[in-house]
């Protein structure tokens, strides 16, 4: 089921049965970025902390293995999947392996996922483990860096697990689960998917 699909199916959250959504803890404005601040403010994200029949957990995997502040981390050699089948690794940009704390991470975020019984994360993409859609090709300071598509570590293994993953920047699925949290909310018809956007068809040569 693709992820559109599957968001229009969600039931319609209550108080009392509210949606149950696992987000990056950085996209709710907690400290826990490489640098030991929160990756900026993110309103499509944000507007999930004050809707009363959400309720929102959160997770920073990286911190839970390295703590804050930390050095940055890319995957080579490969995307998130291959990091957790051992084909790839998970390198900080002084070149240490940090493939096992991010697979393990990554099992703590599932053990989350599913003891909260998690109907939808919501990720940053572009990070080594939560991208769900665009992640560095190697060092992301290289002069000629690079992306590619494919997942975090983290991420690969939710979605392995059956567990939807949007990303801050997926703004036409957010309009849809804006709606169903909150009846009143008119869809602006115009938004895109991070997948949808000029940046990315033209960066990853894709036809239109
Ligand atoms: S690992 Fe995920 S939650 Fe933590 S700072 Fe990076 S993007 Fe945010």
């Amino acid at each position: 089921m693709t992820n559109r699909v599957y968001l229009q199916s969600l039931r319609q959250p209550t108080v009392e049965q509210p949606l149950r959504i696992l987000m990056s803890a950085c996209l709710t404005g907690i400290t826990c970025g490489y640098d030991g601040s929160a990756n900026g403010e993110y309103p499509s994200a944000m507007w999930f902390l004050n809707q009363p029949n959400v309720r929102l957990t959160t997770f920073c995997p990286e911190e839970f293995s390295f703590g804050a502040p930390r050095e940055m981390c890319d995957i080579h050699g490969g995307t998130g999947a291959d990091v957790l089948d051992g084909k790839a690794r998970v390198l900080t940009e002084s070149g240490i392996d940090w493939s096992e704390g991010m697979i393990k991470a990554a099992h703590k975020m599932l053990e989350i996922a599913q003891r909260q019984e998690i109907e939808l994360a919501i990720m940053m993409d572009i990070s080594a483990a939560c991208g769900s859609q665009v992640i560095y090709d190697g060092n992301r300071f290289a002069p000629e860096k690079k992306y590619q598509i494919g997942a975090g570590v983290s991420a690969a293994l939710l979605m392995r697990h059956g567990i939807h993953i949007i990303s801050q920047r997926d703004y036409a699925s957010l309009e849809i689960v804006y709606a169903k949290v909150d009846p009143t909310y008119v869809i602006d018809p115009s938004r895109k998917d991070h997948h949808e956007i000029d940046w990315y068809r033209n960066y990853f040569q894709l036809s239109n």
